[in-house]
């Protein structure tokens, strides 16, 4: 008989790979399988105590390096990441059932925001020195926090690490993240590779739940802010927790973007993109096409258009091959929790044009799923599902778009659908969100910031503005004589 040995990941402390403190483990699973395939540390309070004491230990060192020298770590973690892309994108694949060409793209897509980061690292400006007062000089610094949290979720794993830790390093802190229990094994194996080119102590990885470690990281006295991806639930009990230290918070939280399609819209092109933006990562995106807001003139066309794409894409396990266009949902969980909305939504009256069910026997499965006659107070409009359902609904006429559009608890990212420049500037104005999109839906960008409005979160990824928030204002004033 053979046995299969399954691979074990470590925690990154202070330059070492150790093992968790005391020395439980987890099981990591394979979505579209539902087997086991790695083991990772599960860690507690005496994980985050050790990580933290690293940093410390590293945290004066760091402060003090140049901005260059920040620059040159990020270039050598992107270079580190190029060198091994395929190995990662292959974890992520097993990891979060990702198809073979979504996690291909997102490689060179993080070594592009390392590489923007280190830039930026020297990039940092404050007010002009100057002579405010009589007799004084004044300046301002623009300084590190020091110890910094970051805890990640589970739709794109090493991204959302990136994310997280570039801005962080290029301001001159030191980190302790906390990868999502779910999916660890990329982050862990980047964590172990860019240990041969960062000074040790610089990034800790703990590996742990949300109450095991999570809550520790943001319990901890020294560390000075935590930046959460994650729902607006853990976003909430992560700034009630942070209040204890008023430590700062950085949350990058749930989503629920409207495209809003008004009648001169080129309905074929919203349906080819939202065939990517709505079902991306089987729809598991905080950003991801969710809800259709069509004005009457488009939207039997409409429908039939994203019926047709929705039903066009190829579902199944990674592993079955390039061909795969939508993978599993990350849990037995989510699976029960999305089909969940879909069963509440049919028993009050919801109309399934396409989808709906599970899909396949092994893994857990969500077919793309479109849904129309919903109304606008229904739980499928106002919450974030986190999976392949889209909902379409029928407005009265163009002027119901934006109101409706801004009608629920998010404010994360928007699309508008219109070749009229006048009607796009105002739905860009007037729509309650972190990024408005014209005539495409999901593209991001290094130098753009994301984050959103309302319960979506503060705070910002990506761009300048996120080197911004780990850092820390100090006004110098020298008196002259
Ligand atoms: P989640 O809130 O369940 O978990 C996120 C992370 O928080 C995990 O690492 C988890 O272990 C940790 N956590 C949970 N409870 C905690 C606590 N009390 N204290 C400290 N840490 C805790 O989210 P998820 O299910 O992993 O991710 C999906 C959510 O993330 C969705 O709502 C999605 O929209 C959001 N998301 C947002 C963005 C963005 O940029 N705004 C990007 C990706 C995902």
């Amino acid at each position: 008989m053979s046995t299969v040995s399954i691979p074990e990941f470590k925690n990154l402390v202070g330059g070492e790979l150790v093992e968790g403190v005391e020395g439980a483990t987890r099981e990591v699973l394979n979505p579209a399988t539902g087997e086991v395939i790695a083991r990772v540390p599960e860690g507690g309070a005496a994980d985050v105590e050790r990580a933290v004491a690293a940093a410390r230990e590293a945290r004066i060192g760091f402060r003090d390096t140049i901005p260059a020298k920040r620059q040159e770590l990020l270039l050598a973690m992107a270079d580190v990441l190029d060198a091994h892309a395929e190995e990662l994108a292959a974890l992520e694949i097993a990891n979060v059932g990702k198809p073979n060409s979504l996690a291909a793209e997102e490689m060179p897509i993080c070594s592009d925001e390392l590489r923007f980061f280190a830039g930026a690292a020297r990039t940092m400006q404050g007010q002009a020195t100057g002579e405010y007062g009589e007799g004084y000089t004044s300046f301002v610094r623009r300084e590190p926090l020091g110890i910094v949290g970051q805890i990640a979720p589970w739709n794109y794993p090493l991204m959302m690490a990136i994310w997280k830790i570039a801005p962080a390093l290029a301001a001159g802190n030191v980190v302790v993240l906390k990868p999502s229990e779910l999916t660890p094994i990329s982050t862990l194996r980047y964590a172990e590779l860019v240990a041969e080119v960062l000074p040790p102590g610089v990034l800790n990885v703990v590996t742990g739940d949300g109450p095991g470690v999570g809550q520790h990281i943001v319990e901890h006295p020294e560390i000075s802010l935590v930046s959460l991806t994650g729902s607006v639930g853990t976003g909430k009990n992560i700034a009630r927790t942070a209040a204890d230290t008023l430590k700062r918070v950085h949350l990058e939280l749930g989503g629920k973007a409207p495209v809003v399609v008004f009648a001169d819209a080129d309905v074929k092109a919203v349906a080819e993109s939202l065939r990517v933006a709505s079902f991306l990562n089987s729809g598991q995106d905080c950003t991801a096409a969710s809800r259709v807001l069509a004005v009457p003139e488009i939207y039997d066309a409409l429908v039939e258009e994203l019926a047709a794409a929705a039903s066009s894409l190829v579902v199944g396990d990674p592993a079955e091959g390039e061909q795969v266009e939508m993978g599993p949902v990350i849990s037995a969980r989510q699976q029960e929790r999305i089909l969940g909305f879909l069963d509440r939504a049919t028993s009050s009256g919801a109309e399934l044009v396409t989808g709906g069910s599970a899909g396949r026997d092994a893994g857990f499965f969500v077919d793309p799923t479109i849904i129309t006659n919903v109304g606008q107070k229904s739980e499928v409009v106002q919450s974030e599902i986190f999976g392949p359902v889209v909902t379409v609904q029928r407005l009265d006429s163009a002027d119901q778009a934006i109101e409706y559009a801004n009608d629920v608890p998010y404010g994360l990212a928007a699309s508008v659908w219109t070749r009229d420049v006048a009607q796009a500037m105002n739905a860009i104005r007037q729509l309650d969100f972190g990024c408005v999109w014209v005539n495409d839906h999901l593209p991001f960008l290094s130098e753009m910031p994301h984050g959103g409005f309302k319960e979506s979160g503060y705070g910002k990824d990506l761009s300048i503005y996120a080197l911004e928030d780990y850092t820390r204002i100090k006004h110098g004033m020298i008196k002259l004589s």
